[in-house]
Parts: C-alpha cells; structure tokens; sequence
C-alpha cells in the first residue's frame, strides 16, 4: 500500500517495523464538548485506514487517548485548559463533563460504524507515567524548570520544525493570537511538559510532582501513551492536520528525546472539513453535530457516504447542498443492492470473479486510501457481469472496509418495500385494517369501492367516486402501489 507521510510529504511503500503488524496511534478527542462532523471525519477517514490495514491482512494494534486535561485554548501553552472552560459552561466538574462527552463521542462512534480502538486511555488516568518520563527527560538534559513549569528545551534537537512547511513564522501566530510571550522559556519554541504556576486558580485537577502541584500539558499526554501502550517503535500515527504543529511536532521531540531513537515512521494526517466561511468552530456560526444532522433527517451513513466520497487529504467544504447530493446517492446505492438482492435466483458465488471485482477496489485503497475510487469500484461491481450471489460477496466484502451498512440497509428496504406491498395488496382486496378514525375510514371505503369499481370496469362508477371525494378536498392519485389520498 501506498500511504502518504507528512514527515518526507511523499507516498510511500507502507512496511510496518514487525511483518504482519501494524502499532497505530490516534490523537483521541478533548472531551470539553461534543465532537463536530469536521472532528469525525478525521475518525471516519483514520477508521477507513484501520480497516484497511485489517483487511489486508494485518494484525491492527489501535491506541487511542482521551484528552481530560492540559489541552489549552490556543493548542500552544497560553489560553486556559478546555476542559476547565467546559465545565465552567455546563455548571459540572471537570470529570463530569469528561464522562458526559466521552461516552457521547462514541455514541457517535458507533453510529457512524467507527471501530472502537484496542486500547482507550484517559490521560487523567496516566499522571505518574507523565511525571515519570518527564523527569527523565530532565535528567537526560532535555527539559527544564522555569518559574515553577517544566519546559522542553528544543535547541537540544538536531531538528525541531520535522513537517518542514512549519517554521518560527507559524509558532509567532500562536503567540500572537495568545495571551502574551511566556518570559520562562529559553527559546520560542520551547513548550510546556508540567504546568505548576497555571495562570488559573480555577483549574480543577491537580497531582503532586517533583515540582510542585500541577498538571501535565497536552503534547506529553499523547506520547506516554503511546509509548506505554505500543512501544518504543510506532509504525503509524494519526490525526487532524490541525495537530501536525505544534502537538505532533512537540510529540515527537520529547518522544525522540526519551527513546534515543526514532519514534514513529507514518505520520497521516486528515484534511480538514470546512464551512463556506472557513474554519468549523464549536463556538461560532452553527455547531455542526451528528445529532443535529439526525434531526433534520440525515443518517449517520449518508455522512459517512459524504466524507468517503472524497480523498482524505483534501480539504472538504460541508454544505446542506453538498450533504443531500451525498444522501441521494448513499440511498441510491442502497437500492441498488436491495434489487441485487431481489434478483436473487440462487447462484453461487463464483471466486474467481469475485477476486477480480476485489482487485479494483484494493488497487483504489492500495493508492493512498483513495476511498471515492473504492466506491466507483463497487458501483462498477454491481453494474458487471457477475450473477447476484458474487456481486453481494463482493459488496459484503468491500463493507467490511467502507462500513457504509450496505447489506443491512439493502435487507431493510426490501422487508419495508415487502410490508408496503402487503398493505396495498391487502387494501386491493380488502382485507387490510381501515383507520379508526370515522373520517379517514369513510374516505378509505371509498377508494376500495373505486378500485372494485375499476376491477370490473366500471369506470363511470369510479370516476363518479373521484369526483365525490374531490369535492369534499380529497384528491386521489393512483401509484403503482395502490391508490393514495391527499387533502387539496
Ligand atoms: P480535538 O477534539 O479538538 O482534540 O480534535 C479531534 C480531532 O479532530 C483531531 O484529530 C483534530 O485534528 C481533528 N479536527 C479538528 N478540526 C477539524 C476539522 N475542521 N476537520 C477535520 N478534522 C478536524
Ligand atoms: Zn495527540
């Protein structure tokens, strides 16, 4: 497989470190709010990549964390902690708030079919393993203390700035944007390993360390659990591409500096999601969430469907427009297969043409996870010349990477499309229940008097029914399904 890397910016030939098998890290959410669709494309996209990687025969060890502290507002080291901030707005603790919005972060998981990591971790839970690699990176002459905070020293690297395309330059906007110049650090782009001497009274959880009472900053956190959880060698790591500068950066300068050695050989990184406005905020304009693409109608497998349909490492601009064009074709797929499925006819599954309908589909992901070319392949498996057993093998198949519900949601259309067709041959025959209601059921025997009516070709009789009803404001249109009624 051809995976792009941020650190050498090429596609390159994927081989993890040990044959076979894949140690994958993912920056986890900061549980300060609910996730928006633009964070959940990053999760939808790196599930793809996880998938794959098991689909192509590879044993997947996945490591998430969970940031429950230290991520501060500006992702540099000023601004005050989000999950601080979050509480404050909800009126509940710290820990409360981190409850509530992770177990709704993998509601949306679950909904969007986002496999759960092997190894979830909150970083509250890790606090002696942070305070133990810091302080060896003290003592390894990587760190130091400066008005009460541990800082990394970066002009003890060879190279700081790794994902050249970041410099000084990017590092002066963060500040700028920030709360002012840390007057503790030796270089600029020095960054905070422990905090003690928080400007923040209010910041709620607090650890005894080595120097002093504090808390650990963002960048450390992400690290240690991997480390912990994976090793010393990671074959690749994942996240937005918001968090290449600084978080990633900082991961691997105090990661390299612990081990001595390389870290971490892929750094994938997902484009982000965009308003037409720009940058998709939680604080401004709509907030966009899965629940409120639920309430207007939309299903979590129409926006997976929309963020499959484009390549993860280009920027993607969401709008209601673009979300329905995306539903229309997701339900039209679903058609698709459920008349695969209604064609049926019994035919086994021929392996030979299956293999090669999967060879497109691989050919697509094996090239930088082009996932909008996997779905033409399948498009073009349910249009060739395979009976109706191989091309829902392949479809079955291709699922177990897309995650898209393909087969499940083809089952329910053609039980829905069986039940409706039931009803309307039930009503034809007149045997179907009439409503309760006195009205609606005098209109409802008026129809079936009609379609009687038309079966013996009585067609005066009919139209004089139509007429009826007509002039009560009941019009009727007759559908293949049976004779419906709307009022006018
Ligand atoms: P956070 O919860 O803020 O730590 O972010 C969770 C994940 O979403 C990280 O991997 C971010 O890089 C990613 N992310 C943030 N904003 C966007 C966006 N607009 N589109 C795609 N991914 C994003
Ligand atoms: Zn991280």
């Amino acid at each position: 497989m051809l995976l792009y890397n941020t650190l050498t910016h090429e596609r390159e030939l994927f081989v993890p470190n040990e044959p076979g098998k894949v140690k994958m890290y993912t920056c986890g959410p900061t549980v300060y709010h609910y996730a928006h669709i633009g964070n959940l494309r990053t999760y939808i996209m790196e599930d793809v990549l996880d998938r794959y990687l098991r689909y192509s025969g590879y044993s997947v060890r996945r490591v998430m964390n969970i940031t429950d502290v230290g991520h501060l507002t500006s992702d540099g080291d000023t601004g005050e902690d989000k999950m601080v901030k979050g509480a404050r707005r909800e009126h509940k603790t710290v820990m409360e708030i981190a409850k509530f919005f992770t177990d709704a972060f993998f509601a949306d998981c679950e909904k969007l079919r986002i496999r759960r990591p092997d190894v979830v971790v909150p970083a509250t839970t890790y606090v002696d393993e942070f305070i133990r690699v810091i302080e060896a990176l003290v003592e390894k002459g990587f760190a130091y203390e400066a008005g009460g905070n541990v800082y990394f020293d970066t002009s003890k690297l060879r190279q700081y700035y790794v994902f050249h395309g970041f410099s000084e330059e990017d590092l002066a906007e963060g500040v700028r944007e920030g709360v002012g110049v840390d007057e503790n650090k030796r270089n600029k782009a020095d960054f905070v390993l422990w905090f003690t001497k928080s400007k923040f009274e209010d910041q709620e959880l607090k650890w005894d360390s080595p120097w002093g009472t504090g808390y650990p900053g963002w960048h450390i956190e992400c690290s240690c659990i991997a480390m912990k959880n994976l090793g010393e060698r990671l074959d690749i790591h994942c996240g937005g591409i918001d968090n290449a500068f600084p978080h990633h950066t900082n991961e691997i300068a105090q990661s390299e500096a612990y081990l001595g050695h390389k870290w971490c050989n892929w750094w994938v990184h997902v484009l982000h999601l965009n308003t037409p406005a720009g940058k998709m905020s939680k604080s401004s304009g709509e907030f966009l969430t899965l629940s409120l693409l639920e309430s207007k109608g939309y299903s979590p497998m129409e926006y997976r469907f929309f963020c499959l349909q484009s390549h993860y490492r280009k920027n993607l601009v969401f709008t209601y427009e673009n979300l329905d064009n995306a539903a229309a074709s997701y339900r039209k797929l679903v058609g698709r297969v459920a008349a695969v499925m209604r064609e049926g006819g019994g035919g086994e599954v021929d392996e030979q043409e299956q293999k090669e309908l999967a060879k497109g589909f691989r050919d697509a992901l094996d090239n930088d996870l082009n996932t909008s070319l996997a779905l033409t392949a399948l498009y073009g498996a349910l249009k060739s010349g395979a009976n109706a057993a191989t091309k829902l093998a392949a479809v079955a198949d291709f699922d177990r990477v897309l995650a898209l519900g393909l087969i499940e949601n083809a089952e329910k259309l053609n039980e829905e499309q069986q039940k409706r067709s039931a009803a309307a041959a039930g009503a034809a025959e007149g045997t179907a229940g009439f409503s309760d209601d006195p009205e609606i059921r005098a209109i409802e025997e008026l129809i079936l008097k009609r379609t009687e009516a038309k079966k013996r070709r009585d067609y005066a009789e009919a139209d004089r029914i139509r007429a009826g009803l007509l002039e009560r404001g009941i019009a009727l249109t007759d559908t293949p399904g049976g004779t419906v009624w709307s009022k006018v």
